[in-house]
């Protein structure tokens, strides 16, 4: 089930936004951000960085929850993010385990 039930109390809280920051020359492509990130925020870049590494980049726009636990296992000091806004949370919001974890899940 993709969706849990809408608390009662949503327009009493609010949810965080962030902003991703990426430092491509540091990262060595070792893809724990993009694997571990709760929100499935991060994706591989075809692009290369200095040392021939694919660094990550932000293909879900605005879903980023400034968690920071990218930034706390990234071994290089290549991503951090930041405070961007507070928003009224949306049903959306609600997904538990994204896509690719439910997959994961599943087959084992
Ligand atoms: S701060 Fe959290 S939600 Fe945002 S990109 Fe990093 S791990 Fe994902
Ligand atoms: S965790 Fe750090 S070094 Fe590893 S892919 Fe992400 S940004 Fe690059």
């Amino acid at each position: 089930m993709g969706y849990w039930r809408m608390p009662l109390d949503t327009h009493e809280h609010s949810i965080i936004v962030g902003k991703v920051n990426i430092i491509d020359y540091r990262c060595k492509g070792c893809k724990y951000c993009i694997e571990f990130c709760p929100h499935d925020v991060l994706e591989e870049s075809k692009d290369f960085n200095e040392k021939g590494y694919h660094p990550p980049y932000v293909k879900k726009e605005g879903r980023c929850v400034n968690c920071n636990f990218c930034e706390t296992i990234c071994p290089e000091f290549a991503i951090f993010c930041t405070e961007l806004e507070r928003r009224e949370m949306k049903p959306e919001d609600i997904v538990r385990v994204p896509e690719k974890r439910r997959r994961r899940h599943s087959s084992e």
